[in-house]
């Protein structure tokens, strides 16, 4: 019988010592050429049998062949210098990075991920899960020395993005799921142009689509950026109310350990929500019980059959032992909130 709670992740998993450096946000690989390829397969394959034999429903390839989720995209996009690093604040001024340089008109040839996706898709019988950067956040990770504004680049980006999330569509990919960490740091912008940008992401797809809007990695710029937003984060608030009215179909949010306040999501009626039951910091695994709490919360606010339970956010920056407890709390945790309620 098919399950009511569909257990997935916000997408990306650690790598292995073997693959890259371990729990950081921006590592190096630890190989390179075909070895590296061979190796990203293999990382990719243990999560995709991590997260089945954890009972996640909606499987993703964990973003182990790319080294940070919005780099990864940009990496053969035309038009931007590498070379030329600019130093910025991102997030905000959350945390400041060296990006490179937006300096000519931005052209994709090809697909960026198709490899990767068709990978994943041969890997699994389940639902499958690909993540692809926000256009917001994208532009809010490089330096543009081209466009008029960051608002014209994120559009630019945007058509790119479109056109890639329809060449993973038709490998067999069942959701596209956008990460726009950015539209919680520039709320105001989110719903001016944020949206419409997303808006343009998603034109024609024929898979679901999902946006994820998260309070970050666990890492300590974010944990201190936390303890600056108060009592109760409210910044759903303002962004919620335009979401529920795109076509995006599907909205993720950070719950777990968190202090958003739950009832915000009623402000999503008519959207299926990802609602984060799992932290991502790496000193604290959830148990089966805790999470099992967590979707019986979220209950009070959003049916069952609107509700899909995920990780707060990406578990790249922790360790590989740490996530795959995390995974197994997660699809243990789903499966006594099913017993519960049924
Ligand atoms: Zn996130």
């Amino acid at each position: 019988m098919a399950k009511i709670f569909k257990a997935t992740t916000a997408g990306s998993l650690p790598k292995p010592n073997w693959l890259a450096e371990t729990e950081k946000l921006w590592p190096a690989w630890v190989d390179s050429g075909d070895s590296l390829i061979e190796k990203k397969k293999e990382s990719t394959a243990m999560w995709i049998k991590e997260q089945e034999k954890s009972g996640i429903e909606i499987i993703s390839e964990g973003e182990q062949f790319r080294i940070h989720f919005v780099h990864g995209f940009l990496e053969t996009i035309e038009g931007i210098n590498w070379d030329k690093k600019t130093q910025m604040g991102i997030r905000n001024d959350r945390y400041v990075v060296e990006v490179p340089t937006v300096t000519d008109p931005l052209r994709k040839a090809g697909s960026v991920h198709i490899e990767e996706a068709k990978f994943l898709r041969s890997n699994t019988e389940k639902l499958t899960k690909f993540t692809l950067p926000g256009p917001m956040t994208i532009a809010d990770t490089i330096a543009n020395d081209y466009y008029a504004n960051k608002e014209e680049m994120a559009m630019e980006f945007a058509k790119l993005l479109n056109d890639e999330a329809k060449s993973l569509c038709e490998v067999g990919i069942d959701i596209i799921q956008f990460d726009e960490p950015a539209f919680n740091s520039f709320l105001k912008e989110s719903t001016e142009w944020g949206m419409d940008a997303m808006e343009m992401a998603i034109d024609g797809l024929d898979c679901k689509t999902a946006v994820h809007i998260c309070y970050g990695y666990g890492i300590e710029e974010n944990l201190n950026w936390k303890k600056t937003l108060g009592d109760q984060w409210r910044q759903y608030e303002e962004l919620f109310p335009a979401i529920n009215q795109s076509n995006i179909d599907q909205v993720s949010l950070e719950f777990a350990g968190s202090k958003v306040p739950a009832e915000l999501m009623r402000l999503l009626p008519d959207k299926e929500i990802m609602v984060g039951v799992i932290s991502v910091v790496k000193d604290h695994i959830e148990t089966a019980e805790e999470v099992e709490m967590n979707i019986i919360a979220a209950l009070d606010h959003v049916e069952k059959e609107r509700l899909i339970p995920c990780t707060n956010c990406g578990m790249a920056p922790i360790s590989v032992e740490t996530a795959k407890q995390k995974l197994k709390a997660l699809g243990e945790g789903a499966m006594r909130a099913e017993k519960r309620i049924s």
